[in-house]
C-alpha cells in the first residue's frame, strides 16, 4: 500500500514514516502543501491514501483536500491534525476527507483508521453528497 504523507513538521513526519515502513507500507512524505497537491494529482493512480495535515507552508490541508477531490472521489483522504473543534472536524469530513485524526495520536490509532478508510476505499465521496448536518 502506498501512501503520500503531506506534513510540514519533520519529528511527525519522520515518527509517521518510519512506524508505517515498519507495517510494510510505502511512503513518500512532501513539507509542501502546493508540492503535496502536485504529487497528489500525479500520482492519483499510484496512491492508495493520503495522509493530510491541515496547517502546511503554501497551501491549507483544507484547499489540497478540496483540489483533489475535485480530480478523484476515490482516494482515501485522513487528516493529521491538532484542530479539535467539532466545527473543524464538520468543515474537514465536508471538504472530502474520510476521516480525522487529533494529534497528538497513538500509533495503533493511526494503523486502524488507515485500516478504515482503506476498507471503504470503494465508497465514494464526491464533494456534492458531503455529509449534511
Ligand atoms: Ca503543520
Amino acid at each position: 500500500m502506498k501512501v503520500l504523507l503531506i506534513e510540514d513538521e519533520r519529528t511527525i513526519a519522520d515518527f509517521i514514516k518510519e512506524g508505517l515502513e515498519e507495517e510494510g507500507y510505502q511512503v513518500d512524505v512532501c513539507e509542501n502543501g502546493r508540492q503535496g497537491l502536485q504529487m497528489a494529482l500525479e500520482g492519483l493512480g499510484g496512491y492508495d491514501l493520503l495522509l493530510l495535515d491541515w496547517m502546511l507552508p503554501g497551501m491549507s490541508g483544507i484547499e489540497i483536500c478540496r483540489a483533489i477531490r475535485k480530480e478523484s472521489a476515490e482516494i482515501p483522504i485522513l487528516f493529521l491534525t491538532a484542530k479539535d473543534t467539532t466545527d473543524d472536524v464538520i468543515f474537514g469530513l465536508d471538504a472530502g476527507a474520510n476521516d480525522y485524526l487529533r494529534k497528538p495520536f497513538a500509533f495503533g490509532e493511526l494503523l486502524a483508521r488507515i485500516r478504515g478508510v482503506a476498507a471503504r476505499k470503494t465508497r465514494r465521496y464526491p464533494p456534492s453528497q458531503a455529509r449534511k448536518h
